[in-house]
């Protein structure tokens, strides 16, 4: 059979997948909380297959002490589980350990251009003034996100607002490599960037967004935070003066105010205007030790059950070993036919 011949029965219609991962740069925060994890739970329990992912090869584009990088992977898993992500329903591993990622991002190197990863804003914002001396991973690393998701022909992706960009860029390699080749092989991918808090906001800046990798631990809500350090922070949170509006209209250009509300409507499962109608005219003095005891109330049965899995380091490495073994049965054989689409010879004896 030749390649195109391989190719065109590809069938045009791709099974439900859901692929999502988060990065073990740093501690998780509730930004990722509640843009990335509490959706991939949600999703895991609507029944459709999930497959989730530490991106370790990610996190290298900036450099990550060794030692940290393992504590770091190690925690981010028990995260996923203490969220709700069962390792046997869910696809649970580390990037590394499956090797088809990095080989479907070098071939995607090849089909993105240089013009459309310049325009990426994470990019500009991450390499700052100083390009020049930032990793080619870092500039590079969206192309090896979208391998990430189409080294499974996952269909749908649960992301924050800030992955938009990067889902757009994956849908373009998608249908440059499809049009390149004369196939019909890679999924378009859809983004899933749902709910009350797709974009959580630092807490000293209602401009920036919430971020592991921020300097500032003060601007975020890390997952592994006791009750008295959120209380501290939500009560140290930058405001302005006034007082809650009596409409969501209200909170318009106002950027601190809107955070807060938002994560206070993502934690109760509640809309902006519920809260709104329940706050309306309330000083901060009284919405943010309401917010603070929320956020222990729904953060703290997460970090209990972390810590009592961070006990156990040997069961977590055992689980993302489990994991990468599933991830790889099925990006394999997909990784096979790209090698075979894009006249590779593979006759080595396995
Ligand atoms: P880094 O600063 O190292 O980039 P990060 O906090 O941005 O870390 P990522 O690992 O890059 O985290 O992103 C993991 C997931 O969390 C992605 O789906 C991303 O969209 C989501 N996410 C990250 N930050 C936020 C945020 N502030 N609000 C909502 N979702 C977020
Ligand atoms: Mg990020």
């Amino acid at each position: 059979m030749t390649s195109q011949a391989s190719a065109v029965q590809t069938p045009k219609t791709f099974k439900p997948r859901i692929f999502s991962g988060i990065q073990p740069s740093g501690g998780l925060t509730l930004g990722n909380y509640l843009g990335a994890l509490k959706r991939f739970v949600e999703k895991q329990d609507e029944g459709i297959e999930t497959i989730y992912c530490l991106v370790d090869l990610h996190a290298i584009t900036v450099w990550q002490d060794p030692a940290k990088l393992r504590q770091q992977t190690r925690e981010g898993a028990a995260a996923f589980i203490a969220a709700g992500i069962d390792p046997k329903r869910s696809i649970l591993f580390n990037q590394s350990q499956v090797s088809a990622h990095a080989e479907l991002g070098w071939i995607f190197n090849c089909i993105a251009r240089m013009g459309w990863m310049s325009r990426m804003t994470q990019w500009k914002d991450k390499a700052g003034k100083n390009a020049e001396a930032a990793s080619l991973g870092l500039f590079a690393y969206p192309s090896l996100m979208a391998a990430d998701i189409l080294v499974y022909h996952a269909t749908m992706v649960p992301v924050g607002e800030d992955q938009k960009q990067h889902l757009e860029l994956t849908r373009d390699i998608a249908i440059k490599f499809n049009n390149d080749y004369g196939v019909d092989f890679f999924p378009v991918v859809e983004p899933l960037i749902e709910g009350a808090a797709t974009r959580v906001m630092s807490l000293r800046d209602g401009t920036k967004k919430m971020s592991k990798s921020d300097p500032s631990d003060q601007s975020r809500i890390n997952l592994t935070d006791s009750a008295d350090m959120i209380a501290q922070k939500i009560r140290k949170a930058k405001t302005d003066p006034d007082p809650l509006p009596e409409t969501a209209e209200g909170l318009k250009d106002r950027p601190e105010a809107r955070n807060l509300v938002n994560i206070y409507a993502a934690l109760a499962g509640h809309s902006v205007d519920q809260v709104i109608r329940d706050f309306a005219g309330a000083q901060f003095g009284t919405f943010k030790p309401a917010l603070a005891d929320l956020a222990v109330a729904k953060l703290s049965p997460i970090t209990t059950e972390m810590n009592r899995l961070m006990a156990d380091p040997a069961e977590i490495d055992r689980i993302l070993g489990d994991g990468a073994e599933r991830a790889a049965a099925i990006a394999e054989p997909i990784l096979e036919q790209v090698f075979d689409i894009t006249g590779m010879i593979r006759s080595r004896r396995k």
